[in-house]
């Protein structure tokens, strides 16, 4: 390895060309081929199914791979969850944006009126009537159209509305507001996705078919037509895609996997990680310390690695256990102690989303060679 690429290490882990082996750590490094054939299957099953695809940006926050997907992976623009990740979306030139979120501050609508100004697409969950006029008095001031979706609670309890009355009532609201339009109904049930077995999935999501189905006719009662429902995730999606009410999926996680993710089990009873999904994305660390049989110290922790969903699990090293993290460290458990300073290995996190959102770069990789390097383009855009 050239050691005069002093850059390498400070700014940015890797360069194109470059062995994967000699890739700094801790880094977020992408199985290339595992990702492409992520996004192609996903493209043939919205074909398939005759529904559209808007996957969520909030899991990669890449432009990159908002593009990747559009391109190779059928994708109708993309899903955001805060006003500041929209906006450095379509700085990047992604032009067709929901925002599966309520926006309730004055300052980002208008910043998002702004935005929709210059020419992009920009859609906005609502579920409560006071929110129109909020929306509505900045798509005026800047002249523009804003697209609503009023947004249904589906059982987790965050957001929406509880009653198809309620989401009708809203509907009309906006669809009487100047500057806005109505365009359908969200209805995504987060906590269902995470359900070990597609039966408890199916059952949950069956709640959220009803009330759907109940939320539609009242809109046809009132004269409005829903364009759009959107909804779904990795974890539920063939059971929205299969229901005839929903018109696009929001899945966002099929394209990286994470290992909560590789528990869960499809219609079939396998673990979505064998015949489903391809693991893409890794946390490559190195052993830096080894002073106790049986145990090596790493240096991907709690900076490196989210852990809400668990451990990360060491793919290349069957019997290691990744325990007691750390701001800076992390404990692999070595039973075995094959482990040795300066060993590199990869972690499939626990759960992907949370952990891209502490990285700045990820590194491509195809056939064991650095092919490309991704800026993460609304890493820590919370606002
Ligand atoms: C996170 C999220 C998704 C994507 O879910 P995955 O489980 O990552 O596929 C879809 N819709 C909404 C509203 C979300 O918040």
């Amino acid at each position: 390895m050239d050691l005069s690429s002093y850059d390498i290490g400070y700014d940015i882990p890797a360069k194109p060309g470059m062995s994967a082996t000699d890739i700094q750590t801790p880094a977020l490094v992408i199985d290339l081929d595992a990702l492409d054939a992520n996004l192609r299957k996903m493209a043939r099953y919205v074909q398939q199914h005759d529904i559209h695809l808007r996957p969520h940006g909030k899991m990669h926050k890449s432009a990159d791979i908002a593009r990747r997907q559009h391109d190779i992976g059928g994708a109708n623009g993309i899903c955001c969850q805060k006003a500041s990740e929209a906006e450095a979306f379509i700085r990047a030139g992604i032009k067709d944006v929901l925002i599966t979120n309520q926006i309730r501050d004055a300052v980002k609508l208008n910043r998002l009126a702004q935005l929709s100004a210059t020419g992009a697409r920009i859609t906005l969950c609502v579920d409560d009537p006071d929110n129109v006029a909020e929306i509505s008095a900045a798509a005026t001031q800047h002249q523009t159209t804003l697209s609503c979706l009023v947004e249904l609670e589906c059982g987790a309890r965050r957001c929406g509305v509880a009653t198809p009355e309620t989401a009708a009532q809203i509907a009309q609201a906006i669809a009487q507001a100047d500057g806005l339009i109505f365009d359908g109904v969200q209805a995504y049930h987060g906590t269902a996705q995470h359900l070990k077995t597609h039966a408890a999935r199916e059952s949950e999501i069956g709640i959220v078919l009803h009330k759907v189905r109940a939320t539609l006719a009242e809109l046809q009662a009132a004269g409005l037509k829903a364009r759009v429902v959107s909804g779904a995730g990795t974890g539920s999606h063939v059971i929205e895609a299969t229901s005839g009410l929903y018109t696009e999926l929001q899945c966002g996680s099929y394209a990286f996997m994470d290992a909560d993710y590789g528990r869960l089990h499809n219609a079939k009873g396998q673990r979505l990680d064998h015949g489903e999904w391809t693991n893409a994305l890794f946390v490559l660390t190195s052993v830096i310390s080894k002073t106790e049989t049986g145990r090596a110290i790493c240096d991907a922790g709690l900076k490196a690695i989210a852990m809400d969903s668990g451990p990360p699990v060491a793919v290349d090293a069957p019997g290691v256990e990744y325990t007691g993290p750390s701001d800076e460290h992390g404990i692999l458990l070595d039973p075995k102690d094959k482990l040795r300073t300066g060993d590199k290995l990869r972690l499939i996190p626990g759960h992907c989303d949370p952990t891209c959102n502490l990285h700045e770069w990820y590194v491509g990789v195809r056939a064991r060679k650095v092919e490309t390097l991704w800026p993460i383009t609304a890493r820590g855009k919370l606002l």
